[in-house]
């Protein structure tokens, strides 16, 4: 990486962010972080798979929690949000060849759980101003083996739910919501993963909710819950009353062959703690964003926006995008030399969206051996198969900084507007 401080001329460094202070750290411990640490730590029960200790586990305390935030009646807590991803598929009977629709832009894990169980990933375009998957684009790609849609409300945006719902019910088929960058957000007064059969979560360290790396499937249905569980802890369910101390509490009902995906006790025991501070961090976040999308506003970006119906948007990163007409001569590279001017001036990392997976690095299945079922296998998952206009525009335009930053004193909201201003009026230099 080139040196940002390379070609800022001399007067911009007396608007240096250095004189600010420096901007919130993530994650940030929740104060009982720690003591909860240290219950486990001595419990002699470090897993759920572990024998009873007595008292609820961490793992079940943090299951209750989050569905009750959600209203829901089940939570199957993870080890990621790709395992998330995978149960869930599974729990809803995807099958090898089934084709699972889901948005050309968004982290590389939707497509590859999908492509993991012999499934067939579907890369659909987005919505401009809210780069969530466009509900038209689903119309045209559907087949007689689309199984499933996958929601992934992106960054601070809710998808359309109520067309992706209508559209399923139409077609037959399963709505599963992503939130892996939703923790919180409301559509129609209803949190975001409870209007999907099945609603996902990531907990890795970048997301807003977070213990490291963990995961969590929420649903109303006991039938799927009961599935879920198996499928996340080789076939096992927890018991419906404690055992005596030092028996297990995993019962090996075996109905559904299941694989470990469980979250530690370690990691259950951070997340609990974490929890309670969403609330606080999604209000000040949502308020330090509407603010800097007024002010962005009037120096001429255009901030994402959120699909009608959103109650309460959440920020895993905040997205906002040059005017096309302004981007005139631009190359694939002009994003990255904007971002580190902005990267440079503002003192913390200033990211472009992510590449479109029909071009992404990291989703190039011909480079995995078990996907080389056979050649039509490989042909059916090429991911340059897919167009993805509306992915690439939003690549060319967008620029996404981190939620951390909004948790900042509203003034700095400003001096990010001045920085984003600085650098729109001398978008030659970049060009
Ligand atoms: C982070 C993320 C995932 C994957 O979660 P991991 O915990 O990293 O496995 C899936 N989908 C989206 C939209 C994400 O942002």
């Amino acid at each position: 990486m080139s040196d940002p401080s390379r070609d800022d001329p001399s007067q911009d460094r007396q608007t240096a962010p250095s004189a600010r202070g420096p901007w919130p750290r993530w994650p940030s411990p929740a104060p009982e972080a720690l003591e909860n640490l240290r219950l486990v730590l001595d419990s002699g029960r470090w897993t759920i798979s572990g024998p009873y200790a007595g008292g609820p586990s961490m793992e079940q305390r943090f299951g209750e929690a989050f569905a009750a935030y959600h209203g829901v009646p089940h939570c199957v807590p993870t080890a990621s949000g790709t395992a998330s991803l995978l149960i869930a598929f599974e729990a809803l009977g995807i099958r090898p060849g089934d084709e699972v629709l889901i948005p050309g832009l968004t982290w590389v894990a939707c497509a590859t759980a999908v492509a993991n169980l012999g499934a067939v990933p579907v890369l659909v375009d987005v919505e401009p101003d809210t780069l969530c998957i466009a509900p038209d684009a689903i119309e045209k790609a559907i087949t007689p083996a689309t199984r499933a849609i996958l929601a992934v409300h992106l960054y601070s945006a809710v998808a359309d739910l109520g067309r992706l719902r209508d559209i399923a019910e139409r077609h037959g088929l399963e709505l599963i919501e992503d939130c892996a960058q939703a923790h919180g957000a409301v559509w129609e007064g209803r949190r975001v993963g409870t209007v999907g059969r099945l609603g996902v979560f990531s907990m890795q360290q970048g997301k807003v909710l977070t213990c490291g790396e963990g995961g969590a499937v929420l649903t109303r249905e006991p039938e799927l819950y009961r599935r879920l569980q198996q499928l996340r802890a080789d076939g096992r369910v927890l018991a419906p009353q404690a055992p005596a101390i030092g028996d297990m509490e995993l019962l090996e009902t075996g109905e559904v062959t299941g694989s470990n995906r469980c979250l530690s006790e370690l990691h259950a025991a951070v997340l609990l703690a974490q929890l309670s501070q969403l609330e606080e961090q999604n209000r000040h976040r949502r308020r330090n964003a509407r603010r800097l999308d007024e002010l962005l506003r009037q120096v001429g970006w255009h901030p994402q926006t959120s699909s009608a119906g959103t109650t309460a948007r959440t920020y895993y990163r905040y997205v906002a995008a040059f005017d096309e007409e302004e981007l005139d001569g631009a190359g694939d590279q002009t994003g990255d030399r904007i971002a580190e001017a902005l990267s440079g001036r503002l003192g913390f990392r200033v990211m472009r969206t992510y590449l479109p997976l029909n071009r992404s690095p990291l989703y190039r299945p011909s480079t995995r051996t078990r996907y080389h079922i056979d050649a039509s296998f490989l042909r059916r998952l090429d991911p340059s198969r897919f167009a993805l206009p509306e992915c690439d525009r939003a690549w060319r335009r967008c620029l996404t900084l981190p939620h951390s930053v909004l948790l900042a004193e509203p003034e700095r909201m400003e001096q990010i507007a001045q920085a984003f201003d600085e650098v729109r009026s001398q978008r030659a230099r970049w060009i």
